[in-house]
């Protein structure tokens, strides 16, 4: 996700790559001659070009997950900057200077468990390329910060905030961390590692950061891949929703993306009750993304009254046939760009031609005003 904040602010959040059997996964967008994040970087040129910008000011890793940072493979090219393979986030870098950058676990990815991250050893080897980029950053002045559940001042505006007193972005949470709505509180709702089996630790998409961007009355939730439950952990004890409290933390909002794609253990009735957006946002690049129960909460009256749309980036034509309500979507394939006037007072929904680089806008959605 990028967005160009109302004084020239650049902010990204995650730029992955898999590089998975597209038996499953959705074809690469415009195709395959270049690697995702390569593609990403060169929609992120275009794009802040128009805002006088040439860099990211501020890049927020939402988890250390392949789909978020850049899957490690054998044979990606090295990085001509440092001791580091070039894939998602890194391509990005390569092209695209990040001052500063943000994830959960810096400096010392401890938390829950070094081991977390080895659930599977390519996962591992994702990490550590992911590693020696941040060592390189380090060594290079080149920021790198812990996120800061709670804080409004760690991914706001860089260029001119006094300009834009409505504009402020919130940091809801981390590591099951999340913000209370006073101040800059906070409320830890993990149990401490040392009192839990260490299989049912946090996962580490329920460590994953969530932020709210407020702009006048317009709000945008993102809270990467944060789950209400685990697939197989039965009889969880309740910290484990944590997306829930992420959502009641945010909402209601303007436009939520979907937690974890869409996927099985995400919106929940009581996250969509407490999200409760006008327009949902799909990241989707899997044939589970999204499943029919997450997506029928989505579309629900029962969980809120109104309307609501709902974009998805990409679906898998497989995923179609399994989940039928995906007929009901604004929008199947596609970039999905949400406009804000300056006023903050509503918003309209473009989505371009994802098939080439031109950007065309193939529909255009709202006015929808900011209740
Ligand atoms: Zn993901």
């Amino acid at each position: 996700m990028l967005a160009i904040c109302p004084d020239g602010t650049t902010l990204m959040v995650d730029a992955g790559a898999i590089y998975d059997s597209l038996k499953y996964t959705i074809a690469p967008k415009p195709d395959g001659s270049r690697r995702p994040g390569e593609w990403v970087a060169r929609y992120v040129q275009r794009h802040i070009r128009g805002a006088g910008a040439t860099e990211i000011d501020h890049f927020l890793v939402s988890h250390l997950h392949a789909d978020h940072i850049g899957q490690w493979i054998p044979d990606l090219p090295n990085s001509a900057q440092g001791n580091y393979a070039l894939t998602g986030l890194m391509d990005l870098a390569e092209h695209v200077p990040i001052r500063k950058l943000v994830d959960r676990a810096y400096p010392d990815y401890s938390y829950p468990a070094p081991a977390s991250f080895a659930a599977q050893a390519k996962d591992q080897l994702t990490f550590e390329n992911y590693r020696k980029y941040i060592t390189h950053r380090g060594q290079h002045d080149q920021a790198v910060e812990r996120f800061i559940p709670g804080a409004s001042n760690q991914l706001g505006l860089a260029r001119h905030p006094a300009k834009f007193p409505g504009f402020n972005i919130r940091n809801l949470a981390a590591n099951g961390e999340v913000w209370t709505g006073r101040g800059d509180d906070t409320v830890k709702l993990f149990p401490e590692t040392s009192s839990l089996d260490p299989t049912r630790h946090p996962t580490e998409n329920m460590c994953s950061t969530a932020i709210r961007i407020q702009h006048g009355r317009f709000s945008y939730y993102t809270g990467g891949d944060l789950p209400n439950d685990v697939v197989g952990w039965y009889d969880p004890p309740a910290w484990m929703d944590i997306a829930t409290p992420v959502a009641r933390a945010a909402g209601p909002v303007s436009v939520a993306v979907a937690n974890h794609h869409g996927y099985v253990d995400s919106m929940s009735p009581d996250c969509v009750r407490a999200l409760r957006p006008r327009v949902f946002v799909i990241q989707g690049w899997d044939s589970a993304h999204p499943t029919i129960r997450p997506l029928y909460n989505m579309l629900s009256s029962s969980l809120y009254d109104g309307k609501r749309d709902v974009f998805s980036t990409a679906v898998k034509e497989e995923n179609l046939i399994a989940t039928r309500d995906l007929t009901q979507l604004k929008s199947l394939n596609g970039h999905v760009v949400i406009r804000v006037p300056e006023d903050g007072e509503s918003f309209r929904v473009q989505v371009l031609d994802n098939s080439d680089e031109t950007d065309t806008v193939i529909a255009t959605h709202g006015p929808y005003p900011c209740n």
